[in-house]
């Protein structure tokens, strides 16, 4: 197992929260003083890896089946540099694995139109692996520079030009570090996690893994600033900017504060067979109305819709008397 990271103070400056790797304090800039020999060890640790869609879990003798446990294909143990950065806090899993095959079946179930209808009956569960995937959850207080055009103002003709600047403070901004999970998964399943759950030790269903931190510290910050500007373009036009209508709106954002919390979040990976194809579904750790996965779709039933449709145009051109003669 991976020990907890050790603690780096502060900036000198600024009293900015540093990480063990900062070289500079990502607010203001400062170098950070060289550190004793030792502090930083490089550690190597024992990882299993998988080789299609590349996460990673820590290494264990009495892991069973050697198979990735998001998209169950082969993997491979692998000494890998510790990156020094695993969770500092878990979300403890408050769905037990009864509750996510229910959950699953009651996905299956539950159809819309175009599923198979004998889905639920016919579907076979082949694996359901209870993981901790990935994230870094960051509060951030940002000063804003924008310029934009808009409708406020513009007397003859559309656009009136307008710039500001203004303070935002942003909490909780959830930034997916899994390499199994979609991006669009990961957004799915955050909403959905209980803050103040957090425990400093992982709890879950037996056998439960947790995918380890990959992306390097200085990628997430990247990550961190896109998501920052993006948010802020949006909440400028929430009442910031003046006007209904905008275009060409620019932000500069600079950080004025920055936390950083390394999450690992709870969720169940179920894969099910139907008719010789696999499908993937998650069913939140902590949350069992919150399923999100693929499903077959019934290729008779789409056809019955489209010859339906096609039958409809048929006797409407007929009655408009264009296909009369
Ligand atoms: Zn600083
Ligand atoms: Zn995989």
């Amino acid at each position: 197992m991976s020990t907890a990271t050790p603690e780096v103070a502060p900036c000198r400056r600024c009293a900015s929260a540093l990480e063990a790797e900062d070289l500079r304090c990502p607010i203001c800039g400062l170098m950070t003083p060289p550190r004793a020999h030792g502090t930083v060890e490089r550690e190597t640790a024992k990882v299993v890896r998988c080789e299609n869609c590349g996460a990673s879990v820590e290494y264990s003798v009495e892991a069973k089946a050697p198979r990735c446990d998001y998209c169950g294909s082969v993997t491979r143990v692998e000494t890998t540099v510790d990156p020094v950065e695993q969770a500092q806090a878990y979300l403890p899993f408050t769905v037990d694995p009864e509750a996510a095959r229910a959950a699953l079946m009651g996905f299956l179930g539950k159809g819309g139109f175009f599923r198979p209808s004998g889905l639920a009956r016919e579907a076979s569960v082949e694996s359901m692996r209870p993981l901790w995937w990935p994230a870094w959850s960051f509060r951030a207080g940002v000063d804003v520079s924008w310029t934009a055009d808009s409708d406020a103002g513009a007397r003859r003709s559309d656009w009136a030009p307008h710039a500001g600047r203004t303070r935002f403070d942003f909490d909780d901004i959830i930034v997916p570090a899994s390499r199994g999970l979609k991006v669009k998964e990961c957004e799915a399943l955050a909403p959905h996690y209980r803050r103040d759950t957090e425990e400093r030790e992982p709890r879950g269903p037996e056998g439960a893994n947790i995918e380890r931190f990959e992306a390097t510290r200085s990628g997430a910050r990247r990550t961190v600033l896109e998501t920052v500007e993006r948010l802020s373009r949006e909440r400028l036009q929430q009442g910031v900017i003046p006007g209904r209508r905008f275009r060409n709106v620019h932000v500069a954002v600079a950080l004025s504060s920055l936390y950083t919390t390394r999450l690992a979040l709870p969720v169940y990976v179920l894969a099910y067979r139907y008719r010789d194809k696999a499908y993937r579904v998650l069913v939140h750790g902590q949350e069992a109305g919150a399923v999100f996965g693929e499903a077959p779709i019934s290729k008779w039933r789409v056809a019955a819709v489209v010859a339906g449709v096609l039958l409809l145009v048929l006797v409407a051109l007929l009655a408009t008397g264009v296909l009369g003669s």
